[in-house]
């Protein structure tokens, strides 16, 4: 049996009719650009999140630094986050001029640790990018008291976790702005580059509505700034989306479950974490073995046996060469269970239109490696 890490084509046949459909008015309506499909989908967004504000943008990586410029963050400031996270995070930040400063995460949901982030913050602290990593919420109320404590913002990167939920919080109720991306991979993705910010501070939306459009909400009317627009075509395939996201995650929850069932016994790698009473939206099924000497056998495996699991994240970013050192980016502390996380990690294949039969043939192909290693 082949099982794909992604079900976009089978997502794409279900819901057919209600995305050719949308697309089709866009093509007739003429106007492709910051038009009226765009103009429909952030309200729906702003309405699915219950924020004031939702703004279309290029892609999430552009929504994280365009929100971090609208705040006044740049040259000068740093920006608290943790490694084990997608590039782009750090990414974002560097873009702005701002000095990224990586903390570990907590070893069990691999999200920001909130014991580390104190030690990290100087006079030049103005921010701080939790991650909602694999779909699941960082601890929002806790890391919102010590952002009040020391006066910084918080952007939340939730790239991964749309329509996720902590147990007493929402996505975008206790930050400045939370950010997404609609890239194909993603919970929620188009066919296509797009992103989004959500936030219910008026400033911030205005800001970067100008931002992402040359400065400009008026016409010939211009301050500096960039061209990162949400095209209506994306839009539209987005607010066709969005009406089934909620199930999709759903189809993800029940499917993380089935594997957490057969897998619980395995000996040689450990599970998922899910925070109690938390809604994680499983973007990834992620496990960890024991001995990081046989996760690249282990991934070999599965690919040789048809099952395409692959790694998030195995170099984590303070270990990227590629990085741009110069502007003083740097580590604080330990961030050991980051490199652990990132020497152990595989992901196993996820999406809304998975099979029972493929999960249960991927269980198998787990356990019977299990069985040797
Ligand atoms: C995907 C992702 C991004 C970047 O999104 P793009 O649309 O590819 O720019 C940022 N942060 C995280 C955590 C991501 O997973």
């Amino acid at each position: 049996m082949q099982v794909s890490f992604y079900g976009h084509v089978r997502q794409y046949y279900n819901i057919k009719k209600e995305i050719d459909a949308n697309i089709q008015r866009v093509l007739e309506s003429g106007e492709y650009v910051q038009g009226p499909m765009l103009k429909q989908f952030e309200a729906e967004l702003a309405a699915f999140h219950g924020t004031k504000f939702a703004i279309g943008v290029g892609n999430g990586t552009d929504a994280i630094w365009l929100a971090l410029m609208a705040l006044g963050i740049g040259t000068g400031d740093e920006v608290i986050t943790h490694p084990n996270t997608f590039f782009a995070t750090a990414e974002a930040i560097w873009i702005t001029g701002a000095t990224a400063v990586f903390v570990d995460c907590d070893p069990k949901t691999k999200c920001i640790d909130l014991a580390k982030i104190e030690a990290a913050i100087t006079p030049k602290t103005k921010a701080i990018i939790p991650v909602h990593l694999y779909g699941q919420c960082a601890d929002m109320p806790a890391i919102k008291k010590i952002a009040d404590k020391h006066k910084l913002r918080i952007i939340e990167d939730n790239a991964q976790a749309i329509d996720a939920a902590g147990d007493t919080f929402k996505i975008g109720e206790l930050s400045d702005a939370a950010t997404t991306s609609f890239i194909i991979q993603k919970n929620l993705g188009t066919f296509g580059d797009s992103g989004a910010l959500v936030t219910n501070n008026s400033d911030i939306d205005l800001r970067v509505r100008k931002l992402r459009n040359h400065g400009s909400n008026k016409r010939n009317v211009h301050s500096f700034g960039f061209n990162s627009r949400l095209d209506d075509i994306h839009a539209g395939i987005l607010s066709a989306k969005l009406k089934h996201i909620h199930e999709w995650n759903d189809a993800r929850i029940k499917w993380a479950a089935r594997y957490t069932a057969a897998l619980k016994g395995a000996k040689s790698f450990t599970l998922p974490y899910q925070k109690p009473g938390y809604r994680h939206v499983f973007h990834l099924y992620a496990i960890e073995v024991k001995d990081a000497a046989k996760r690249d056998p282990f991934v070999e495996f599965l690919v040789k046996n048809g099952v395409d699991a692959k790694t998030h994240y195995s170099i984590a970013i303070h270990k990227q060469e590629g990085y741009p050192w110069d502007k003083g980016a740097r580590v604080v502390g330990s961030v050991a269970n980051a490199e652990h996380n990132a020497a152990t990690c595989i992901s196993l294949p996820m999406f809304p239109e998975l099979k029972a039969e493929e999960v249960d043939y991927i269980v198998a192909k787990c356990l019977e490696w299990d069985k040797t290693a």
